[in-house]
């Protein structure tokens, strides 16, 4: 029977990706979903982000996970990312200790016969928040690290910024931004499977969603992209394009 494990990243507090990934996930041989980071609003004119993301958690994202746990009893595995602002992350932890999902950055759970772990942080942007952004090398540390949680080569890496000059980190004047840390680890470790997103339109820019490092499959599914995937063959991959 196959496990399946649904992924989608940067939802960006779009209440339709929310609804639209968690009935996907409430599907017969769903095992787990996965919320990538960037899960929260973003607000674009002057005004109290930290608020508006604030009210996004505990009125809307909160709720429906535990809905979705009460109703399904499936594992959700959630983490923040570079627009997500830390001082909110209290309220996050707060769900999590009532159990309906698992905040995975720089952890690592048991799905089946593999391993999630998470990775928030990206190396650094042009952009005005600096919550969740470290130099390469510091990256490259706090990645060193999450490798001794698992066995990375049967591990899914769920980490928010995308491998250097892939398929999966171009942005719009068409210049590769992703992290050279990432890459390294990616190359190093040779891991089961890593998960990425940040660069929105990078699947558009370069015309792929995936790439192959080694003997890693590397995806980045775009902004409320959903990817549906069995855990133990990776070859039946599918993604659902927003
Ligand atoms: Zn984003």
């Amino acid at each position: 029977m196959p496990e399946t494990v649904v992924y989608a990243t940067d939802l960006h507090g779009e209440i339709r990706s929310y609804e639209k990934l968690l009935e996907i996930g409430n599907g017969k041989n769903v095992r787990a979903v996965i919320i990538g980071g960037d899960v929260s609003p973003f607000l674009t004119v002057m005004g109290d982000m930290a608020l508006y993301q604030r009210e996004f958690y505990e009125y809307y994202m909160l709720p429906k996970l535990k809905e979705f746990k009460k109703k399904t009893g499936k594992d959700v595995f959630v983490m923040m990312g570079n627009d997500d602002l830390k001082i909110n992350l209290e309220i996050l932890k707060k769900g999590e200790k009532e159990g309906n999902f698992r905040l995975i950055n720089q952890k690592a759970y048991k799905i089946g016969s593999k391993y999630v772990a998470g990775y928030s942080y990206v190396n650094e942007t042009p952009f005005l928040i600096k919550d969740w952004e470290k130099s390469e090398e510091n990256i490259r540390k706090d990645l060193d690290r999450l490798a001794k949680l698992s066995d990375p080569k049967k591990t899914m890496y769920v980490m928010h910024a995308p491998p250097l000059n892939t398929s999966l980190d171009v942005v719009y004047n068409r210049s590769h931004v992703g992290s050279s840390a990432i890459m390294k680890f990616i190359l190093e470790k040779q891991p089961y499977l890593t998960l990425h997103g940040h660069i929105h339109e990078s699947s558009q820019m370069s015309g792929n969603w995936k790439d192959v490092i080694g003997k890693t499959l590397s995806i980045n599914p775009g902004k409320g992209s959903i990817l549906v995937f069995d855990l133990n063959d990776l070859r039946t991959m599918e993604l659902l394009v927003k």
